[in-house]
């Protein structure tokens, strides 16, 4: 039989309980009995659901409160030094508001600390803590949490596999507080850190558990050798284990860890073949005659409804030379999709026959693997014919395909992608027309999204508030915004964005070719989750999206308004997207529908335009050999949208993370005549980065981390541009914040620009 499992199921609850109750208890309207009640209702509610589908084992130690790599993290002991936990570390229980304040810095009970950092996990959109290591730490089992969950689940009477991230993907994650990841040999704690995953696996074990799943996702990236031998070392050790362990490698290929990952010895290997197809023959060729091979054919990291049939057919030899060693499973943890379509009430009926969120991607798990060993039953046989016919209506759906936005991709040459003359030119057109200081100022687009703008935008989706009054009380909040940084004196002023709920879903609601989910929550970090849209078929602008918003912004000031868009690379990454091509053919529809707006925005006497890019860089593939090939496109893309417009309109893009070193080159090859960028580390790593290149265009780095509610002073900024100005010339400095202003209130917005332009001024007068 061929045995069925999933990698992980979401924890936030259909309807975010997790999120509700969590919260609740943070402000003191819940107790923790009444918390962990919840978590344990949301445990039992899921294990219910996979073996409702018909899955084999249900899968325990995905749960968390908050993160399940700070969950090893506590498991290992490994609590840093400032949240004062020794005694509960010594004691083998970390409580629940110990890892609340290392993941947020403070919790009911216990002293407030410094939080520690958050990252994206692999690359998906889900964030992790990072593990926090140092030189000789030592490790002990400091949790019983996984244990009770295990006794939970026994005692319901299910079937249980355990799933934990691995030893090596744990450090792997890790840093040594305030170090680079390079400057720290974090393998010198292996054998600590293996000590402990020993134990727990023989505590396991006598829980009466026969399998655990160690996620290793590290094996899907470049490995330095050190790490592929540690790797050796790690398994060898934890194969004396008395469980079983099967060994996963969600989110992409093994690649040149192949031989690595099928040599390691474990009982089960665990692939991705969605990401990865061809793996599998290869993988099949290698396996060692004893062991398991789970096949993740479902997928995780997307909301399309799977080709039962075609994977039947794809996975009929694996099951033949396999046999009962064959494991279906999904790619990865269903985390990173939305938990059931089945709330999804508002979606078109055939829209909504081509999805399948978590709880439908169990049914077809299991399904899949009832069909492989011809064990189908007549729902099973439904399941296979209905995906087929959704598959198929999908195929020829007439609003998928708008042929004349493939005729247009096909006409497009080299020339759309490039400005009519070099920067160097356009640079004295756009000074003629726009008629800037030196050290001009801006901001990054958005200002205070304040409670009545939040309480308009809720009545008008309510329907308590018409169009005209809801947008009238929009253009009222851009006259306020507009006049109060005329006070201020920007240089440069924006509309603010009142009318924008979220950069993506604004564009995604008025473009064609993308839907809105009401339910589809995931978890991004914590309690925070996202919604991305669905990006299914070919991306069309109907009308204009921004152009009377800016049109009106600009009839109200003399200064250029700068117009404001999301990029297309951000518009694609931030929302589940097609399958049934390849990504920057999507990519590049969007940005042809952007250009036309661009253009627009242009023709309407807007002579600077933004186009926002904070995701560029999070797309970059994990391995550092396909990083070019996606950098090429993407920033083909962002030119393809920002290369209608005559020489003297400026076009700015914005991005916000630090890491800005390493891509570099692809930055400048967006040929953006002014690029604001956060600078939220120390502004002298940011300015590493022109060390070596020298940036050609003109750039704004940011002088004040927005994220702070502190007032930054007029002589700190100063000093931070004159730093920037050691490695640009002065002529193409701007001033501006790091990010936009959206989540910051007035108080602290006001005096904090009025001492941004006073910094300006000042380097006027030192440069001018
Ligand atoms: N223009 C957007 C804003 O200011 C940019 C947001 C972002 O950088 N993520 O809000
Ligand atoms: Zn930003």
């Amino acid at each position: 039989m061929t045995l069925a499992h999933v990698i992980g199921y979401p924890r936030i609850g259909a309807d975010r309980e997790l999120k509700r109750a969590t919260e609740a208890y943070w402000q003191g309207g819940l107790d923790r009995q009444a918390l962990e009640a919840t978590g344990r209702e949301l445990r039992l509610a899921n294990w219910a659901a996979q073996r409702e589908a018909g899955l084999d084992l249900v899968t325990v130690g995905d749960f968390a409160f908050y993160d399940q790599v700070l969950d090893v993290s506590v498991l290992l002991g490994a609590v840093p030094a400032r949240f004062g936990a020794e005694e509960e570390v010594a004691r083998g229980e970390v409580s629940l508001d110990t890892a609340f304040r290392m993941a947020r810095g403070r919790a009911p009970s216990g002293e407030p600390a410094a939080a520690c950092e958050m990252t994206k996990y692999f690359d998906t959109n889900y964030h992790y803590l990072v593990p926090e290591l140092h030189a000789g730490q030592t490790f002990r089992l400091a949790s019983r949490r996984l244990f009770d969950q295990v006794d939970e689940a026994r005692d319901a009477g299910y079937p249980v596999k355990v799933a934990l991230t691995g030893p090596l993907t744990w450090l792997w994650l890790g840093k040594g507080r305030g170090e680079a990841r390079e400057d720290f040999d974090r393998l010198s704690l292996l054998d600590g850190v293996l000590d402990v995953y020993a134990e727990v696996l023989e505590r396991l074990a006598g829980q009466g558990v026969e399998w655990v799943q160690l996620d290793e996702p590290a094996l899907v990236q470049d490995l330095p050798l050190a790490w592929r031998q540690a790797f050796e070392r790690a398994y060898h050790r934890l194969q004396a284990a008395p469980v079983k362990l099967l060994l996963a490698s969600p989110f992409g290929g093994l690649g040149d860890n192949l031989s690595l990952a099928v040599g390691l010895p474990v009982d089960g290997l665990h692939i991705d073949v969605v990401r990865a197809p061809a793996q599998l023959e290869a993988v099949l060729d290698r396996l060692l005659p004893h062991k398991v091979l789970s096949v993740g054919a479902i997928d995780g990291r997307n909301v399309w409804r799977a080709d039962l049939a075609l994977w039947r057919e794809r996975l009929a030899t694996a099951r033949m030379r396999l046999g009962e060693r064959l494991w279906i499973a999904t790619n990865c943890s269903l985390l990173h999709v939305p938990v059931d379509l089945a709330a999804e009430t508002t979606l078109d009926d055939e829209l909504r026959s081509w999805l399948a969120f978590a709880r439908q991607k169990l049914d077809e798990t299991a399904t899949l693997a009832r069909l492989l060993d011809g064990r189908a039953g007549a729902a099973d046989r439904d399941r296979v014919e209905a995906a087929s016919r959704a598959l198929q209506s999908r195929r020829e759906a007439p609003r998928l395909q708008r042929p004349e936005v493939a005729e247009r991709l096909a006409g497009v040459t080299a020339d759309d992608t490039r400005r009519r003359s070099p920067f160097a030119e356009r640079a004295v057109a756009q000074q003629r027309h726009l008629a800037l200081p030196l050290f001009p100022t801006t901001t990054i687009g958005s200002f205070p999204q304040t409670a009545e703008i939040r309480a308009d935008r809720r009545a008008f989706k309510a329907g308590e508030l018409s169009r005209e009054a809801y947008e009238a009380r929009m253009r009222e909040e851009i006259a306020r915004v507009v006049a109060r940084q005329e006070a201020l004196g920007i240089d440069m002023p924006v509309h603010g964005e009142p009318e924008r709920n979220d950069m993506v879903e604004y564009f995604g609601e008025q473009l064609d070719g993308y839907a809105f989910t009401r339910f589809g929550w995931v978890q991004s970090y914590g309690t925070r989750c996202v919604k991305p849209p669905i990006l299914f078929g070919d991306v069309v602008r109907p009308a204009a999206m921004t152009v009377r918003w800016s049109e009106y912004a600009q009839s109200l000031t003399d200064r250029p308004m700068k117009g404001m868009l999301t990029g297309p690379v951000t518009l694609l990454q931030w929302s589940f997207v097609r399958d049934d091509q390849p990504r920057e053919t999507t990519c590049r529809q969007i940005a042809l529908a952007l250009r036309d707006e661009v253009v627009d925005l242009e023709a309407a006497g807007i002579r600077a335009i933004q186009i926002d890019e904070p995701a560029l860089r999070e797309g970059l593939p994990l391995r550092r050999a396909e990083w070019q090939g996606y950098l090429d496109w993407a920033v083909a893309c962002f030119r393809l949208a920002a290369s209608g417009v005559r020489d003297e309109t400026q076009i700015h893009t914005h991005m916000c993370y630090s890491e800005f070193n390493d891509i570099i080159a692809s930055i400048a090859a967006l040929d953006a005549d002014v690029i604001t960028i956060e600078t939220s580390r120390s502004a002298m790593e940011l300015l590493d980065a022109f060390q070596d290149f020298a940036y050609p265009n003109a750039i704004g780095p940011g002088v004040y981390d927005i994220h702070s509610p502190n007032i930054p002073e007029v002589a700190w900024m100063v000093a931070l541009m004159e730093k920037a100005a050691e490695r640009i010339p002065v002529e193409r400095l701007w001033v501006n914040p790091d990010c936009g202003l959206k989540t910051r209130g007035w108080a602290e917005v006001e005096p904090a620009l009025a001492n941004m332009v006073e910094a300006a001024r000042e380097l006027r007068r030192r440069h001018g």
